[in-house]
């Protein structure tokens, strides 16, 4: 059966009256930071190019500016300016005339990057950079005609519509809110006050850019606020904007500042889709919902329910640009997936730095690392199959290069195989999976259970020798340490030593956090199942109270166990986790009671327990188990030994360096590797 048969929804084109959607999968918006780059629309053009190669039916861009004081960034007023976004959509219509392209207008209101900020009552974001100066009736009308000549200027680019961005905690939102909007103007008040700009930036962008256009309003379907949108506001809001031209609804499920992660590993696949499948029954125009849609069979169980018209994928599309044509021909086991870390996309974002996939570094570098055939076929022996190794010799086959790949285990994956275990990060098993067939359909030579010698290396048959082999677990020097309360992290999440009930962690780095919520979890994994996500996360679906969230308290199920979660440094533990996701786990962590402590010297371990010195005072803290997580030495025995018989020998991932190693680092720099060889 072809996928477009096994995907009858997601593969039946959508008329929208003055121009039709070739499927329902949609490339949802995503700030790259190309935007602001030197040559970012070049780089851009190949970017969406080659997701329209890929076989989605509609993109939409970052978000860009009607004005400056909406963003600080990417603008689009002038025509100078749509000269420049021209570069993109005409890439994009070339590589698919089938395929439609709309530009995000975002009016950042209180959250934009830059001191001449606006916002309907001056309430500064707890994450904006500078406080917003209060809209007066004149500034409001520029805001408005500044929207007007933003989508214009988006249609002379050549987009094939625009996107309202009406949520989140930009400019729009703020006006919907009663918690930043105090005006007591037409603008304020009553609700129909409060509404009254967003629904005029959707009426005056409809006027200015005629019938023959695609207009998408993305509304708030809960915006996880506590004191936030109620449903029926939610509800009026998509009818008056239907009204008013609106040619699509698209719906979102966040405000920044949200306490609830809804887009993280640990939110459930396609978790917020029945909201908007409830919203979809009010109106008369299509839906798009989004959030966790990652693979094309969650997509299609999404249409199915009737919950959405379209499916929004996002970060999918930067993991696997080819998503859409390997579902629609089958090839659903080659598709690279999304595992919703955030790591190289949105905490990319956050901190300035171009967006990236750690599972597809090439996604925003299109134009600089590429995977050409190679010019001269080279025998390769790759040592270790975690995800460093892995990298390598799929780009390096891919390439054509003859490749062999050992493992001393007896399945691929290396530490992700421990990752997988954690609950809330089962998406790793997907990336496993996607390896285990890249290797099959670019012919590696895997041969598993192949603790690999320098002897089996010498003899000479290949022309590269790339070591791979990882890291070890450190063992920090303290008196005592055999102790047999002591316990490693791979024993523990493997499940091969007993965890006491009373539990101190020795270390407080990515793994430390991912031990404490392993040790501390109890019952299913809220990642696997939205009833258990919405009760650990104090969300209400079913009677959707304002935000959705409001009055509804977090249930918290947690193991019968003590758990201490500490580290040397005096710094707040998990500091070094990602932006936007290390809240989530220092947030379920408190939750569950779990005691965190800087500023620890560790001085022993005895029967009596873990001796050590906190703020000076010296204890022992009477646990059964200690469990090790103090970081990694690289693991590179074969290395020096190669190199010192001539061979050409290569380090990759943890081998290379194990310090402030992740699978991103791993990936990405062994993927650089293989594309050079
Ligand atoms: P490894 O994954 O360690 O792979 C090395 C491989 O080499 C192993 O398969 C090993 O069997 C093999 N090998 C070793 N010696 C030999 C030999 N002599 N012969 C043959 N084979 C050999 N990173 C993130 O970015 N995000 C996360 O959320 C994340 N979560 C994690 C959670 C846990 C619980 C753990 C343990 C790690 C996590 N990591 C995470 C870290 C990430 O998994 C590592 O950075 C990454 O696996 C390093 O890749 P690597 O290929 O260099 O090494
Ligand atoms: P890590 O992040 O470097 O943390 C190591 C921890 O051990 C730190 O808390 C460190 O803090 C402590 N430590 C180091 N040396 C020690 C010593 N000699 N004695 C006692 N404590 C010591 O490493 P990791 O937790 O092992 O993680 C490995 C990699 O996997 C990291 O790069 C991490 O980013 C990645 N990872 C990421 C995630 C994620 O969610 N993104 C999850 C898991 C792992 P002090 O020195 O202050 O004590
Ligand atoms: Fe998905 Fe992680 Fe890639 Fe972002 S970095 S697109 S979350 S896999």
């Amino acid at each position: 059966m072809s996928g477009v048969e096994r995907y009858p929804n997601l593969f039946s084109p959508l008329d929208l009256g003055h121009t039709t959607l070739k499927n329902r999968a949609l490339m949802g918006s995503m700030h790259t930071g190309l935007e602001e780059a030197e040559g970012g629309f070049e780089r851009m053009a190949a970017f969406f190019a080659e997701r329209a190669r890929g076989g989605v039916g509609m993109i939409i861009t970052g978000g860009i500016a009607p004005n400056l004081e909406g963003g600080g960034l990417a603008k689009l007023s002038t025509a100078e300016e749509a000269v420049q976004h021209a570069l993109i959509t005409s890439a994009v219509h070339q590589a698919d005339p089938d395929v439609k392209i709309c530009m995000q207008i975002l009016h950042m209101g209180p959250l934009a990057w830059t001191d001449q900020c606006v916002s309907p009552s001056g309430v500064r974001s707890r994450l904006g950079p500078f406080a917003p100066s209060v809209l007066d009736e004149e500034s409001i009308e520029k805001q408005l005609r500044d929207f007007e000549t933003c989508a214009q200027m988006a249609k002379e680019a050549g987009y094939d519509g625009v996107e309202i961005i009406g949520s989140a905690g930009y400019l729009l939102s703020t006006f919907l809110v009663e918690k930043t909007n105090l005006r007591t103007d037409r603008w304020g008040g009553s609700y129909e006050n409060r509404m009254r700009f967003p629904v005029e930036v959707m009426r005056r962008v409809r006027e200015a850019v005629g019938e023959d256009f695609i207009v998408i309003f993305r509304i708030a379907g809960m915006d996880m606020l506590q004191g936030g949108m109620s449903w029926d506001e939610v509800v009026t809001l998509a009818k008056k904007v239907e009204e008013v031209g609106a040619s699509i609804i698209s719906t979102h499920f966040t405000w920044h500042e949200a306490a609830v992660p809804t887009i993280a590993t640990m939110v459930p696949r396609a978790a917020f889709a029945s909201v908007t499948g409830r919203l979809r029954k009010e109106l008369g125009i299509p839906t798009i919902t989004s959030n966790r849609i990652n693979m094309p069979d969650v997509a299609e169980s999404v249409l199915v329910a009737g919950d959405a018209d379209i499916v929004s994928m996002a970060r999918p599309m930067l993991a696997d640009p080819e998503l859409v044509n390997k579902a629609a021909e089958g090839r659903e086991d080659e598709i690279n997936t999304c595992i919703a870390c955030n790591q190289a996309c949105l905490d990319h974002g956050f901190t300035g730095r171009t967006v990236s996939c750690l599972v597809n570094p090439r996604a925003c570098h299109e134009t600089e690392l590429s995977y050409e055939p190679a010019a001269t076929v080279k025998t390769i022996a790759v040592v270790g199959a975690g995800p460093a190794g892995l990298a390598y010799s799929v780009v390096a086959a891919q390439r054509g290069h003859r490749v062999t790949l050992y493992d001393a285990a007896d399945e691929i994956g290396g530490q992700f195989n421990l990752a997988k275990r954690i609950p809330g990060k089962e998406e790793f098993y997907e990336t496993i999976r996607y390896f285990r067939r890249m290797i099959d359909v670019h012919g590696i030579d895997l041969k598993l259970e192949t603790k690999v010698t320098a002897e089996l290396l010498r003899d000479g048959s290949f022309d590269e020798v790339v070591i791979a082999t990882g890291i070890e677990p450190r063992l920090p020097d303290i008196e005592g340490i055999e102790h047999p309360k002591v316990v490693g992290y791979v024993d523990v999440i493997k499940g091969e030593k007993p965890v006491g009930k009373k539990v101190a962690i020795i270390g407080a780095g990515g793994i430390g956090f991912d031990v404490a919520e392993l040790v501390s979890h109890e019952g299913k994994s809220g990642a696997l199942d939205i009833d258990t996500f919405a009760r650990e996360w104090g969300i209400d679906f079913e009677h959707h109270p304002r935000g959705g969230v409001t009055g509804v308290e977090p249930v918290v199920a947690k193991a019968d166990r003590e758990v201490i979660l500490m580290q040397r440094k005096s710094t707040r533990l998990g500091r070094g986790l990602g932006k936007s996701t290390g809240w989530t786990h220092r947030l379920t962590l408190q939750r569950r009671d779990v005691k965190m402590i800087s500023g620890v010297e560790y001085l022993g371990v005895t029967d009596e327990g873990l001796h050590v010195r906190i703020e000076g005072e010296a204890q022992v803290l009477d646990v059964d188990t200690i469990i090790v997580c103090a970081g990694q030495t690289s693991l590179r025995v074969l290395y020096d030994e190669l190199e010192a018989a001539g061979a050409s020998v290569h380090l990759v991932g943890g081998a290379f360096e194990a310090a402030e190693l992740d699978a991103k680092t791993a990936i990405d720099q062994a993927s650089r590797l293989a594309a050079s060889v």
